[in-house]
């Protein structure tokens, strides 16, 4: 049987991939998407936690999520300040039932779905590439499929080389935790590089960490360093997770005629906090519609276009160097309750802007 012919093929059926399926299937391109697990949304690696930017960028069904205002940050000795914002949020989210709902997204703009079946190959013919795997031909190929990408690899372009490893626990309930704060915890000895978190999610709690290769990850050490305060022994566990957060800025080169990265595949990550979903919604999106207009409408070559628009990542790049270089647990004990700090923490949490405080100085419990 000859190969049926598609426009786009999409390797990876997760944030970016689908994204850029639903745009692309809506604006006329034949799309399919190819995805290794047995459906999307299934075994996540991620706490999935959008940041409001994200929730502004794509509209979600409220059910999947929890809006927390609040953070609360620790230092290693567990002394805290509480940031809060009036306008600012985040949505802590069920991430599984979120990309099944952007899946059914998808195919209704009329995307197909191959689930269960992991891309290996694929080589260029005339007029684009053969799938011969799935009997399929495609005029454009994308890769979405996340931080070790083999659409990357296949095509010689460029891989993402530096990491941050994550684990993570999810429990039906941990009573002793506030529901309404994000609970981020600075150190060096435990979280070299990153943070830990106990993130209260509709439902549930994420408790986890992220190293980065200097130190291997350790959440049992985590988990006895912050009993007291949560209680983790009593709680039962739901799920355990692990996954890599690229970290070293945007991938070069990202794109080759008829072949495009986007999401964690080309490095779509901030360096500074390892947050890749606002990324992958809006490059996702936005490179279904431009090989839609490049393919259809005579649009410009899309990576011309990202090329452009794509973040720089400067600032970010050069603070996660001194994140990974560790400051000494004494040094955020010394500075956790600090205006500078506080500063420092709401530019971070709450996205350059200024947003008032819900309460002047410190909150209920804080210790400032
Ligand atoms: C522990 C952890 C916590 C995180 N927490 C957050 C957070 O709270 N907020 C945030 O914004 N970001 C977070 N991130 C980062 C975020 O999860 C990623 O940036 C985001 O998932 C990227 O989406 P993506 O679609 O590019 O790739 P992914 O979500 O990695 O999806 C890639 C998809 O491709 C599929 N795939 C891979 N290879 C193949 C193949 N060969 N054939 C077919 N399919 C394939 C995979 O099965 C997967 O479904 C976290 C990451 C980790 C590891």
């Amino acid at each position: 049987m000859s190969p049926r012919p598609v426009d786009l093929v999409i390797i990876g059926a997760s944030f970016a991939g689908l994204l850029c399926a639903k745009a692309a299937a809506l604006r006329g391109l034949r799309t399919v998407i190819v995805e290794a697990k047995e459906e999307p949304g299934a075994r996540i690696h991620t706490t999935g936690i959008l940041v409001k930017e994200a929730a502004d960028e794509v509209d979600t069904p409220a059910q999947f999520s929890r809006a927390i205002h609040g953070v609360r940050l620790y230092a290693p000795s567990l002394r805290h300040i509480d940031l809060a914002s009036r306008d600012y949020y985040f949505l802590t989210t069920d991430t599984a039932g979120l990309i099944r709902w952007f899946a059914d997204e998808a195919r209704h703009a009329g995307a197909e779905i191959v689930c269960g079946r992991r891309f290996e190959t694929a080589r260029r013919v005339e007029g684009g590439f053969e799938l011969p795997q799935f009997n399929l031909t495609a005029r454009y190929v994308v890769g979405a499929d996340g931080a070790r990408s083999t659409v990357a690899k296949l095509f010689g372009l460029g891989r993402n080389e530096r990491f941050l490893t994550g684990l993570e626990i999810e429990y039906d309930s941990l009573p002793k935790a506030d529901p309404d704060l994000l609970h981020c915890f600075l150190d060096t000895r435990l979280a070299r590089g990153y943070l830990a978190w106990v993130a209260p999610a509709p439902g549930f709690f994420q408790v986890g960490l992220a190293t980065n290769d200097k130190v291997k990850p350790d959440l049992k050490a985590f988990l006895s360093h912050t009993e007291r305060l949560f209680g983790f022994s009593q709680a039962s566990v739901k799920e355990r997770r692990s996954g890599l957060i690229p970290c070293g800025g945007p991938v070069s080169p990202f794109a080759a005629p008829g072949v495009l990265l986007i999401g964690d595949a080309a490095g779509h990550v901030s360096p500074l906090t390892g947050g890749g979903i606002r990324l992958a919604f809006r490059f996702g999106r936005r490179a279904g519609q431009l090989i839609a207009d490049h393919l259809l409408r005579h649009g410009p070559p899309p990576e011309a276009v990202l090329a452009r628009e794509l973040p720089s990542f400067t600032k970010k790049l050069a603070l996660r160097g001194v994140m990974d270089a560790g400051p000494p647990n004494w040094l955020y004990d010394l500075v956790i309750g600090t205006p500078p700090m506080r500063w420092f923490a709401k530019k971070v949490y709450f996205h350059h802007r200024n947003p008032p405080a819900l309460q002047e100085g410190p909150q209920p419990g804080a210790e400032d």
